[in-house]
């Protein structure tokens, strides 16, 4: 993902553009086949836009994501339709997106329908396959979404994403919704289901203690912008960025040595139509100094892998 921007305009009555959401503003990282990469924020810092933009789901301002040497952002539908098939999403609440009214093996079928995959008996042997995969009964194949609970609703979202066979899953807040018990299986699951399928995951998420238990590497956004990226052993014992200081001083500690002081940030999180000038935390940042509300920070790779945007560093 290269230097990703997504604006949307903000337009008069009449059509003229007034100003420009910076939801997300230039983004850069790579990702590892077989990896998880997870991304952590607050809501409103952009993330879910990322995500659904390197997916062109929405389509992208500026900037490039290179997927199998091909920039997704440069092909035609007609070319994105086989990249799609590789490149799946998982939301938040799964239910949402269930027709009620469709038994749930017909609704993982759709998908497999659209892009001409088998014949409905085969497509009906790989549903069946997938919901045993993801820990469900092949005959709850013939059940409605509200016969479901959270979690088994999620476990079919994650069956949904995986009767296309991906090789990349952007999910999005995919336990935010569920009871911590239950969190915690279907994290277990996905990381089952990664090394069987050797996946690679985008994982969104606005909690960082659950970014850390999935990920190998995270990044932390604000207001649009990556501020932080690390192997994830790294961003927990030496964060680098105040605001991952801060967000990391809010999760209890696992291990002694990883105490901290707590970092009480100060203010709201500003608009992203009127970003600050200069570093875009310095609104709230305990170490402000003068320069940082003039002269924004540039991104540096401090040591192998850790990229930080402050001047401190
Ligand atoms: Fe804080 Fe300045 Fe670093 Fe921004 S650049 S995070 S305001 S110290
Ligand atoms: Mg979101």
């Amino acid at each position: 993902v290269k230097g990703v921007k997504k604006y949307f305009p903000v337009k008069s009555p009449l059509g003229a553009t007034l100003q420009q959401v910076r939801a997300v503003n230039d983004i850069s990282f790579n990702m590892y086949e077989g990896e998880t990469f997870g991304v952590v924020g607050e809501s409103g810092c952009g993330k879910s836009t990322m995500g659904r933009t390197i997916l062109r789901l929405t389509e992208p301002t500026e900037g490039q994501a290179i997927f199998q040497n091909k920039d997704l952002f440069g092909l035609s539908e007609r070319e994105m339709k086989p990249m799609r098939q590789q490149l799946q999403m998982v939301f938040q609440d799964p239910y949402s997106s269930l027709n009620p009214r469709k038994r749930i093996g017909a609704t993982l079928e759709e998908p497999m329908i659209i892009h001409r995959m088998g014949n409905k008996r085969e497509r009906t042997d790989k549903v069946m396959e997938i919901l045993q995969k993801v820990g469900m009964n092949a005959d709850q194949y013939y059940r409605y979404p509200h016969e479901f609970s959270g979690g088994q609703r999620q476990r079919i979202g994650l069956a949904r994403a995986l009767v296309m066979n991906p090789k990349l899953i952007i999910c999005d807040e995919p336990v935010s919704a569920l009871d911590v018990s239950i969190q915690s299986q279907i994290i277990n699951l996905m990381q089952q289901l990664q090394r069987e399928l050797k996946l690679t995951f985008l994982f969104i998420a606005h909690d960082i203690s659950v970014v850390r238990h999935i990920s190998d590497r995270i990044g932390v956004m604000y207001l649009g912008q990556m501020v932080e990226q690390a192997p994830t052993d790294k961003l927990i014992r030496t964060p680098l960025h105040p605001y991952t200081q801060a967000l990391l001083s809010a999760v209890p500690a696992t291990k002694p040595n990883e105490v901290r002081e707590r970092v009480i940030l100060k203010g709201d999180l500003p608009s992203p139509l009127n970003p600050p000038a200069g570093c875009i935390f310095h609104t709230r940042c305990p170490y402000v100094m003068d320069r940082c509300k003039t002269e924004a920070p540039l991104n540096k790779e401090v040591t192998e892998g850790h990229f930080v945007s402050c001047h401190l560093h």
